[in-house]
């Protein structure tokens, strides 16, 4: 560290107006003579150059800082992607298991859909509960049902 009392050799420098006034200034704030005013500058500014990080280290913090945000930025849009190809996934499914007609309802024989069996599981027309298989009209469709019902509750996973 450099000390203002160490100081006892003359050092002339030339300085454009506004540094002058900033010097002034700081040396009006702080009660001492222009000369201990830039031999305290001059040894903050030493010692800040000899102990602080570079100009040129921050500035490659801040581009390797930059660059891991964007990736970051990348990797979210990623994912929003996704997930909105899920959810396009996910209602067109809801939307086949709506039109599918797979049995009758056990209470009131009222046709029922898969949607009903697989979500719901109520009735749309008496609201009774709708419990293990339906009565599928053919086997596929009950396969194909059993296939979408695994679909949509992978998507109710994904959205936890
Ligand atoms: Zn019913």
């Amino acid at each position: 560290m450099i000390s203002a009392r160490m100081t006892n050799a003359a050092v002339y420098f030339r300085a454009h107006d506004d540094l002058r006034e900033a010097l002034e200034a700081f040396r009006l704030e702080r009660g001492v003579t222009l000369s201990a005013a830039v031999v305290e500058l001059l040894a903050l500014g030493l010692e800040a150059h000899s102990d602080g990080p570079s100009v040129s280290d921050l500035q490659r913090q801040v581009l390797q800082l930059q660059a891991e945000l964007a990736k970051r930025d990348a990797d979210v849009a990623t994912a929003r992607g996704e997930l909105q190809h899920l959810r396009l996934g996910y209602h067109a499914l809801e939307e086949h298991l709506k039109r599918a007609d797979v049995g009758t309802c056990p209470t009131c024989r009222a046709p029922t859909s898969g949607y009903e069996f697989v979500v719901t599981r109520r009735c749309s027309a008496c609201n009774g509960a709708l419990s293990g298989a339906p009565p599928a009209r053919d086997s596929a469709a009950l396969w194909l049902i059993a296939g979408i019902a695994v679909a949509l509750l992978a998507y109710a996973a994904v959205q936890q």
